[in-house]
């Protein structure tokens, strides 16, 4: 909100224009105050504070002309508007010292007016900067009137110096108007001068000069070298306020979109992270954010191949289906570890798609994502052991499900080891818990330590672990737990020394569910109790 709406006299016959305005200029910037006779025209204007009038040129009926020349002695800026413009109708506009006019009979004039009287409210009181050095007090007018009309303010300097100590002085102007001829230099080094000196600022510059001869070398010479010196547009004088007008309108217009655009991408810099890669997967495009996420500066990051935060944790199989889907046009969706400069990991949920050139050819791959780390972390903590840092009852379930799902679509050996320490409570009854946590500890690391890269070992609870191997038939499971036991009998634990271990073991049938399991494997551990413990019993 903040700004006061400005208010707008519409003198027409009916509100039809009105509501065309209100219904393009939606966010409540302008008021529009509709006098419908001479007389209204006349009251309203006292007590209220008008920005510009758009006034019906033709109603000449219920508005004189002298309605028009009553809001012009009052200084407000006024817009005429016309059904059709004819020759005479046009010759009696330009009589008077108006924006500009418009022709309301079709919906492009009317949405002419609205770029109008938002351009308006756009330059009002900008300054402007016209350098001139002229004798001619027709050509300085004629500019005056050009840019006052807009609302602007201008500021005139004769000279190339003066004009930079402005520019300098004054971070706020945006709009130049340079004359060919000045007193220290021509206008295209002053050009060449703003362009090299404000690199950073954007500035819309005009050149100009007097309209020698249109067709005249000199003439076509000079407007050359000032469109190559990086000018917007180049005027001839007496300026055509007519086409200014629309041209500057349709430059703001520009300026603002891109203004906008900028903004946005600015936003996205700050706040996404995003990367583009060439088709090889060259990083050329690095946000502000994604540098902050993986501790990489742009330089660092530009140039380079995208593997250089590849975390050695993922395995490449995500890698090799991330590239052929994004090779085949698709969007690839997942979530990656990736490496920060410093080691650290931080992960992303990420979607990465084929970017294309304007004339649809593909150029590259733009890959934006958000940070789960957090999540991971949640994740992560959810499902591990805090004392013995494995995996628990909830991973196995996970994995367990995915390793019979994969068994139902590939067939292979798939076993389960039961474990459980013997008489485990009396080692705390002896030696208190802290020792029975360490005991527990140390008995997770000997388990790990026999384990292939496969097998998963998970703490079930208590002084309880379950081991799932795939690949592994019955026989082979018996083998890895008897070493198992062997290994436990044999270590002897700092103060408790020597403990064992008894297990139960069963293969998986296709078909099996994980309860019949489960009872199966725990009915061989108990088996394996009753026999005298320390032993190993298979469950059939
Ligand atoms: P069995 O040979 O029949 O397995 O005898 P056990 O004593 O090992 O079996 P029981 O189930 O009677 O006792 C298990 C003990 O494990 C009881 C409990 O105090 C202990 N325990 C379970 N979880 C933990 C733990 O996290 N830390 C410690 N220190 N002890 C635990
Ligand atoms: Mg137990
Ligand atoms: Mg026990």
């Amino acid at each position: 909100m903040g700004k006061v709406a400005k208010k707008i006299l519409v003198a027409d016959k009916d509100i039809q224009l009105v509501e065309f305005l209100q219904d393009r200029i939606k966010d409540g910037r302008f008021q529009f105050i509709l006098a419908t006779n001479a007389d209204n025209v006349k009251k309203v204007i006292e007590n209220t504070t008008f920005f510009a009038a758009i006034v019906d040129f033709e109603a000449k009926d219920v508005l004189d002309n002298k309605v028009i020349d009553l809001l012009i002695s009052k200084n407000i800026p006024v817009i005429p508007t016309v059904e059709t413009l004819t020759l005479k109708v046009h010759k009696e506009l330009l009589q008077y010292p108006i924006i500009d006019y418009v022709i309301r009979n079709n919906i492009a004039g009317k949405g002419y007016l609205s770029d109008l009287l938002q351009g308006l409210e756009y330059f009002s009181n900008k300054k402007v900067l016209i350098c001139i050095d002229s004798n001619s007090t027709e050509s300085i007018n004629n500019l005056k009137q050009v840019f006052h009309s807009l609302l602007f303010t201008p500021i005139f300097v004769d000279s190339a110096n003066e004009a930079m100590n402005i520019l300098l002085n004054e971070p706020s102007i945006k709009i130049i108007y340079i004359d060919y001829q000045l007193k220290d230099k021509d206008g295209i080094e002053l050009c060449t001068d703003i362009k090299t000196t404000f690199l950073k600022r954007e500035f819309l510059i005009f050149g100009g000069t007097e309209e020698i001869d249109e067709t005249t070398f000199l003439h076509n010479k000079i407007k050359g070298e000032f469109l190559k010196s990086g000018i917007d547009d180049f005027l001839s004088k007496p300026i055509d306020k007519e086409r200014f007008n629309t041209h500057i309108l349709s430059m703001m217009k520009m300026v603002k979109h891109k203004h906008r655009l900028d903004t946005y991408v600015s936003t996205v810099d700050k706040y996404v992270l995003v990367s583009i890669t060439t088709l090889g997967g060259v990083i050329v495009y690095a946000s502000d954010a994604f540098c902050e996420i993986c501790g990489y500066s742009k330089d660092e990051l530009i140039g380079h191949s995208h593997s250089i935060i590849r975390h050695p944790d993922m395995p490449s199989s995500i890698y090799r289906d991330m590239w052929s889907t994004i090779k085949s046009g698709h969007v690839w969706k997942g979530e990656i570890k990736n490496k920060k400069k410093n080691g650290d990991f931080y992960w992303v949920n990420s979607t990465i798609e084929p970017i294309y050139d304007e004339f649809g050819t593909v150029m590259g791959y733009q890959s934006v994502r958000f940070d789960i780390t957090d999540k991971k972390y949640i994740e992560e903590i959810s499902v591990t052991d805090k004392l013995t840092g494995l995996y628990n009852r909830r991973k196995f379930d996970e994995i367990f499900t995915y390793e019979l799902n994969q068994l139902s679509r590939y067939p292979k050996d798939l076993s389960i080891l039961m474990l459980d320490i013997d008489h485990f409570k009396i080692v705390n009854d002896t030696f208190g818990h802290q020792v029975g946590d360490d005991v527990l500890f140390k008995v997770s690391s000997l388990l790990q330590n026999c384990l292939r890269k496969t097998d998963t070992l998970f703490r079930w609870g208590g002084e309880e672990f379950i081991i799932l191997c795939p690949y592994t038939n019955l026989e082979h499971a018996e083998q890895l737990a008897q070493k198992i036991r062997k290994q436990i009998e044999e270590f002897s634990f700092d103060i408790v020394g020597h403990k064992t271990i008894s297990i139960g073991l069963s293969s998986i049938q296709f078909g099996d569910t994980v309860e019949e399991i489960i009872t199966k494997t725990d009915k061989a551990l108990y088996k394996a109790k009753e026999n005298g413990r320390n032993r190993v019993e298979v469950g059939i």
